[in-house]
């Protein structure tokens, strides 16, 4: 190297490009397990089974009964940028969970991915990448769906390895993520099983297909995942404003808790971690919870996909609705409404 040289500026190759983006899509387990949920949700699974080992760092293994994907698409579907969910004319129009083409292929360039998988009227086929370099497609046998086996994720990256924290942790954050997705789509079944040390495994976490409306269906996962005591002390919300649907169950105050753990929201039935929501969910209760407390509710906003804007981080936790205030009064009034209607006086006038 000479010294003081002129710098060179040169184009990055796709491994290198596919692993610096995998530095934002993919945190650590957790997050490839939501990617490759969302995608069998995307694909219309009706049963979804994941296995983990090893907190998801040496195995993450998910298998859907969804549309599959044909041999020939298989080397595209690890290609960078290249997605069957939107054609880029339209980003504010945004149906899907997936829209960035971008999960498969960094998934790939930091660990071993294989996919197997069988669209109707086609064979099965596999395609497997490691550490970026991909194999040719060959013939497989599954009946339908896809299988997406990722193993020893980040072994190309051992800087992010050493992040990762312990299996404990890392499950714990698996079934977080599983969980948030399997109450946004009741009617699909989810089993969730931790395999390490080989073998079948134990299930950690299975809801099976709820039937009925909406709203049955709903209240049955929620009774499933946040137990029957949420569910018996939940109120049903249902409401509307300017093109904005709200709906999901709030507990009652009395059914608080002492942190912010029991608090689930959703946009377009995409899980969020959002500080408007939050904010609007804590103002509701304002008046019926004593400050330490924090409510506990499971909410889904629905509206036309231009009036909020999912693309504003690559793990999509975060949105921008066009109208914030709109949104804040929708769920302040419908709680308290809510709240009021079940004979709950503000906690100042209550003595405990
Ligand atoms: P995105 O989800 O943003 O489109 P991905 O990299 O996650 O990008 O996936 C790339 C493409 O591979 C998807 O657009 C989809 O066509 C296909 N695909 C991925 N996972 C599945 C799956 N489980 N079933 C069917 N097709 C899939
Ligand atoms: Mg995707």
């Amino acid at each position: 190297q000479v010294e003081n040289a002129q710098p060179v500026i040169r184009q990055l190759d796709d491994a290198a490009i596919n692993r610096i983006a995998a530095g934002e899509v993919v945190e650590r387990p957790a997050s490839a397990v939501k990617e490759l949920v969302e995608n069998a949700i995307d694909a219309g699974a009706r049963r979804i089974e994941i296995a983990i080992a090893d907190g998801g760092k040496t195995l993450i293994r998910v298998t859907d009964d969804g549309c599959g994907i044909t041999p020939d698409q298989l080397p595209l579907a690890l290609s960078r940028h290249a997605t069957s969910k939107i054609d880029g004319s339209d980003l504010l129009n945004i149906h899907s969970f997936g829209f960035r083409g971008e999960a498969l292929p960094s998934l790939g360039a930091v660990g071993r991915l294989t996919i197997t998988s069988r669209a109707a009227g086609a064979e099965a086929a596999q395609i497997a990448v490691a550490g970026g370099a991909m194999e040719a497609v060959k013939p497989a046998a599954l009946n339908r769906g896809t299988i997406v086996e990722l193993r020893d994720l980040f072994f190309a990256t051992p800087a992010r390895l050493k992040f990762m924290r312990t299996d404990r942790a890392e499950t714990q954050a698996i079934n977080d993520v599983v969980k948030r997705l399997a109450m946004a789509e009741p009617f699909i079944g989810f089993t969730l099983r931790d395999v390490s040390g080989g073998g079948e495994g134990r299930v950690t976490f299975r809801a099976d297909p709820e039937s009925g409306d909406l709203f049955d269906a709903l209240h049955g996962r929620l009774a499933r995942i946040l137990g029957a005591e949420f569910a018996d002390n939940a109120l049903k919300i249902d409401a509307e404003r300017d093109g904005f649907m709200l709906t999901g169950y709030a507990a009652l105050p009395t059914y608080s808790r002492g942190s912010a753990v029991a608090q689930f929201l959703f946009v377009n039935g995409r899980p969020v971690k959002d500080k408007l929501l939050v904010g609007a969910l804590r103002g509701a209760y304002f008046d019926f919870l004593s400050r330490d407390r924090h409510p506990a509710a499971a909410l889904f906003i629905e509206c036309d996909p231009h009036l909020v804007d999912v693309n504003v981080h690559p793990a999509k936790s975060e949105v921008r609705f066009r109208d914030p205030g709109l949104v804040r009064g929708l769920i302040v009034s419908a709680l308290r409404n809510a709240l009021s209607g079940a004979g709950h006086r503000a906690s100042t006038t209550v003595a405990d």
